[in-house]
């Protein structure tokens, strides 16, 4: 029985478009019961103990699904899960149409001459609250990047959240320190230039939650701590 809904899971992929190729998981866009919709395969890795490979790939499905639901009761903003086969390991996702990575925003804004500044100072206020609330909600995304944050466009402009992936569980500082840190360098190394409006995230950040003391003090360790090992390397 679950073989054959997975044997329909491959046929409905067969015939959908496939837009990112990952080392874990590969991404189709494709229509599912007349909606847009993006589908995430997680797939085996042969290198792995199929049984350890089995294990790891139904956790990181059930976390991401988990930690999708999870946010969005919170109120904030993540795809809708449509679908879930944990036989072909794959999430059937409401694909945010017509939107933009901030990522892609970011780079935009920066390469035109206009004055956007402010635009941008917004758009970092607006994700330090959005962490925020999610780090008050002990979701840790896991892989913060602005790569996996889509802007939707419409009347009111909303930030989505996504790629849930590696996330997880925790009321630790340290694991929100860590998402912050991750973010901050990828944040940094993406968009040159940008420390100032890296700050104003941060700062956000800490006005938005009810826990950020704690969380800061351990990002400023865990920032220490790199500086220290890359004076020793
Ligand atoms: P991911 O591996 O989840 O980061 O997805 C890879 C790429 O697919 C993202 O960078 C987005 O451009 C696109 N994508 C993923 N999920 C969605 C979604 N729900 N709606 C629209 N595009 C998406």
């Amino acid at each position: 029985m679950a073989q054959e809904k997975s044997m329909a899971v491959s046929e409905f992929l067969s015939k959908a478009e496939l837009i990112k190729q990952g080392a874990e998981a590969r991404v189709y866009r494709a229509e599912f019961l007349g909606k847009p919709t993006i589908v995430k395969e997680r797939f085996t890795k042969r290198y792995r103990h199929p049984t350890l490979d089995e294990k790891l790939t139904h956790r990181r499905t059930v976390q991401e699904v988990r930690s999708i639901l999870r946010c969005r009761r919170a109120g904030i903003s993540a795809p809708v899960v449509y679908f879930v086969d944990y036989t072909s390991h794959c999430i059937f996702l409401e694909e945010i149409v017509g939107s933009s990575t901030v990522r892609d925003h970011i780079a935009s804004v920066q390469q035109s001459d206009s004055c956007k500044e402010p635009e941008l100072e917004q758009l970092a206020e607006r994700v330090g609250q959005i962490l925020a609330k999610m780090h008050d909600d002990d979701v840790i995304h896991g892989d913060l990047t602005t790569s996996n944050m889509l802007l939707r466009r419409g009347g009111e402009s909303d930030l989505v959240l996504i790629d849930f992936g590696l996330s997880y569980i925790s009321a630790l500082p340290e694991d929100k320190g860590v998402d912050l840190y991750v973010l901050e360098k990828a944040f940094l190394s993406t968009h040159p230039n940008t420390e100032a409006l890296f700050e104003k995230l941060l700062k956000s950040y800490t006005a938005s939650s009810k826990r950020s003391p704690a969380v800061i003090k351990k990002l400023d360790e865990i920032r220490l701590r790199g500086r220290k090992r890359s004076m020793v390397g």
